[in-house]
């Protein structure tokens, strides 16, 4: 029988890293693992792709995939729903193939639930005000988003005793390195390489 694929569910506050870490993990040609696109209502950002970057949505329409259970996970984040397809994960997992999930930390609560074999990594800032200039110098938030989004992050960083792994965001390479490693020592563990 095929071997199920390993459920890799990468979290931490928002600002704190996670879509560059996704985007240089995915950007590396060896990369090991296929990614998740989620379902979001908010409006695209410059450059972003939809089916790419995430399947951008009404609400009409992700609420249509909540109520047809189409979705792993969803939150309400900042005013916005954000949201995993079932299916596809589902699909690939049972293809053999590693499934790598980048979502907040609400919804990584629920694949917990679901998923409780899965692999959950928190990634973590260096600190608080480390983290608050990340977010302000994105730019691409106004200054009332910047405080909703640094009062979650507090919040958050609670959470972080519930995660398999944390791993620290001190520079991008070194975090894929360690989050790599994570994964092959897991596969190790699971005496499945
Ligand atoms: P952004 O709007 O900056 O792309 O994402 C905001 C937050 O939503 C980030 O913390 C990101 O990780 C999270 N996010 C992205 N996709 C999903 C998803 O499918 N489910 C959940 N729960 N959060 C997601």
């Amino acid at each position: 029988m095929q071997e199920k694929g390993l459920l890799i569910v990468l979290s931490g506050p928002s600002g704190v890293g996670k879509g560059t870490v996704r985007k240089e993990i995915f950007s590396q040609p060896d990369t090991m693992f296929e990614y998740s696109v989620s379902a979001t209502t908010r409006l695209p950002r410059e450059g972003e792709v939809n089916g790419v970057d995430y399947f951008f949505k009404t609400r009409e329409e992700f609420e249509k995939m909540i109520q047809e259970d189409r979705l792993l996970e969803f939150a309400e984040y900042v005013g916005n729903y954000y949201g995993t397809p079932v299916d596809y994960v589902r699909e690939t997992l049972d293809a053999g193939k590693d499934v790598f999930l980048e979502i907040e930390v609400q919804g990584a609560s629920q694949v917990r639930k679901k998923f409780p074999e899965g692999l959950f990594i928190f990634l973590a800032p260096p600190s608080l005000s480390e983290l608050e200039n990340r977010i302000v110098t994105r730019g691409t938030e106004t200054e009332e988003i910047v405080k909703s989004r640094m009062k979650a992050a507090r919040e958050e960083i609670e959470m972080m005793k519930l995660y398999d792994y944390v791993v620290e965001n001190d520079q991008v390479e070194l975090a894929c390195e360690r989050i790599n490693s994570i994964v092959v020592a897991e596969h190790c563990r699971r005496e499945r390489v």
